[in-house]
């Protein structure tokens, strides 16, 4: 299968809607192609109702302005997610590398509220990229706090700000990429919310 990832960008032509695959990719890691399009379809199908004709071109395009906004805090979640498993859950010699590995592995397994919220993100139940941002600083925490275990030692410290630098890196320009302010905008989430809600309420 080709690990294929790409971000949703605006069709710069006319009244074309693109969805599915051909709009959005993320990495295979976390499975979720098909549930980011069902979550878009909602949407767009809530933005699309009020209008009588399909063919205004002018107001296909404003449709898709919003539905690209409202679709950012779900979507953005998902990516990030994908993008950061594919990254951490892949063995490596790198002693930093593995404890931030290991450690995503114990956090995903340890039950209770880690376990459920980062099941909640992955099954796209929880669109908030703030609890990612939480999880995932949790996740490089407790790997650190793995990593200076039993006693913090000059090569322990020097592995664990690796280990943050590589979060780091993983995280920031993939938050950037998809456009930090969309994601956290509290307007874009209430309104996804809302098309969710709209929906599953029929
Ligand atoms: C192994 C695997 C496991 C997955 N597991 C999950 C999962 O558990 N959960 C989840 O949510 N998502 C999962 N996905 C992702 C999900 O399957 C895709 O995101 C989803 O199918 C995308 O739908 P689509 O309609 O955009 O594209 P596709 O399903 O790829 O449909 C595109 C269709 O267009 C056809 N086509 C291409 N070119 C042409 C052409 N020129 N003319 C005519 N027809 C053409 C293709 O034959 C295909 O039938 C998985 C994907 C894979 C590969």
């Amino acid at each position: 299968m080709p690990t294929k990832k790409m971000t949703a960008t605006l069709s710069e032509k006319k009244g074309v809607i693109l969805l599915g695959d051909a709009f959005n990719m993320r990495h295979p890691a976390i499975a979720s192609g098909m549930m980011v399009l069902l979550s878009d379809i909602l949407i767009l199908r809530r933005l699309l109702q009020p209008l009588s004709n399909l063919g205004n071109a002018q107001k296909i395009s404003q449709v898709i302005k919003s539905f690209y906004d409202i679709r950012k805090p779900m979507s953005a979640t998902v990516n990030t997610l994908g993008n950061a498993f594919s990254q951490v859950l892949v063995a490596s010699t790198d002693e930093a590398k593995e404890a931030m590995r290991q450690g995503c592995y114990d956090y995903l397994s340890s039950g209770g509220f880690r376990t459920s919220g980062m099941m909640a993100l992955l099954g796209g139940m929880n669109p908030r990229p703030i609890s990612l941002i939480y999880h995932l600083c949790a996740i490089t925490l407790s790997s650190i706090g793995h990593l200076l275990s039993p006693f913090p030692s000059p090569l322990r410290i020097w592995h664990s700000l690796r280990l943050f630098g590589l979060a780091m890196k993983m995280l920031v320009p993939h938050l950037k990429a998809e456009g930090v302010s969309q994601m956290l905008f509290p307007v874009n989430a209430a309104a996804y919310s809302k098309s969710y809600m709209a929906a599953t309420a029929l």
